[in-house]
């Protein structure tokens, strides 16, 4: 699901083609991980369950592993020591991971995940939720990984991304039609706002991955309510989610260049009204500007100045995420 403006990035790695491969071929890779979205018995047959006899549907060719009789309890162990997040935690998991990959990358991603992608070994399996378009597969697939893209519809995407073949797989993020412990990573962006349950989609990505495998995603925080979103993340709503659902978090940062003051004109204002949104540009200026005499009036009573990551932070358009499921989790 897409939310942001088409120029966000423009039309990055659109390529003629990139649905090519898709169909059976992906399906019979993945066939043996596929998993019924009701009982969770094994899925050999796409279009019905042997264990709870659920049949499922497609559209225009592609599964839709999806059904209303999904059900199940979200628990979760919640102790006093998180209803505060300790500054310890905050200072060692706020921070921006290193970019190391090259050339242009696919609409939406995001450069440090992007690094953890092409550092997968070859014929890791990654799930995508919230594929929109099918957009990263063409990225994914050059990279040796075997790539399945899930989306809740193929039609909540802008037409431009529509061309790139659509999800392998309908599938609701709260009841995921994969077997537990079969895929080294799960990539979901601009998808985590979308859900009705953050935390059950959490605990269904930490069920999936195997032990080690890794949770890239990222939620709006400052970004207008849109699109029937549900919940937005602030750097602690992020920070709990994660250690809710028991993934030890690597790096959690704000979405680059991807602040509230664009985020809001450029997905709030409508037709020529958008002309306005680099006015966003103009706040964002004198944000920064209030950040720096504040800390020059900081360093001249000899106090350390503000973390540049956390006045980002504080107006993030969106929060991004890298975690991981503990080696030794069962
Ligand atoms: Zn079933």
């Amino acid at each position: 699901m897409m939310q942001r403006a088409p120029d966000f990035q423009p039309d990055a790695g659109v390529v003629a083609g990139a649905g090519v491969g898709r169909g059976a071929a992906v399906l019979d890779d993945w066939r043996a991980v596929l998993a019924c979205p009701v009982c969770g018995a094994g899925l050999d047959d796409p279009a019905r369950c042997g264990g709870c006899s659920e049949e499922f549907g497609e559209e225009g060719g592609t599964p839709r592993l999806m059904s209303a009789r999904s059900s199940a309890p979200v628990r979760f162990d919640f102790s006093g020591a998180r209803s505060v997040v300790p500054e310890e935690l905050k200072r060692r998991v706020l921070k921006r991971p290193a970019v190391g990959v090259a050339g242009k990358l696919p609409y939406h991603m995001d450069g440090g995940q992007a690094t953890v992608l092409a550092g997968l070994a070859r014929g890791s399996g990654v799930l995508e939720i919230g594929c929109g378009g099918g957009q990263n597969r063409l990225w994914m697939r050059e990279r040796g990984l075997r790539y399945l893209g899930t989306d809740v519809s193929k039609t909540r995407v802008y037409e431009h991304l529509q061309a790139f073949g659509g999800p392998d797989v309908l599938a609701d993020a709260h009841f995921l039609p994969i077997r537990d412990e079969s895929v080294d990573c799960v990539y979901a962006a601009a998808v985590n706002e979308h859900l009705a349950c953050p935390l059950r989609a959490a605990q269904e990505v930490w069920r999936v991955l195997k032990p080690g495998g890794v949770y890239l995603g990222n939620c709006s925080f400052m970004e207008p309510w849109h699109d029937e979103s549900f919940f937005h993340m602030s750097p602690n709503g992020v920070i709990e989610l994660l250690l809710a659902a028991r993934f030890e978090i690597e790096f959690v940062y704000p979405g680059a260049g991807w602040h509230g003051f664009v985020a809001l004109p450029r997905m709030a204002l409508m037709g020529p009204l958008r002309g306005l949104a680099p006015l966003g540009r103009l706040f964002h200026l004198v944000y920064r500007a209030q950040t720096w005499a504040a800390n020059a009036r900081r360093r001249a009573k000899g106090k350390a100045a503000h973390d540049p990551i956390m006045v980002e932070a504080k107006i993030a358009g969106a929060m991004t995420w890298i975690a991981r499921k503990p080696k030794g989790a069962a």
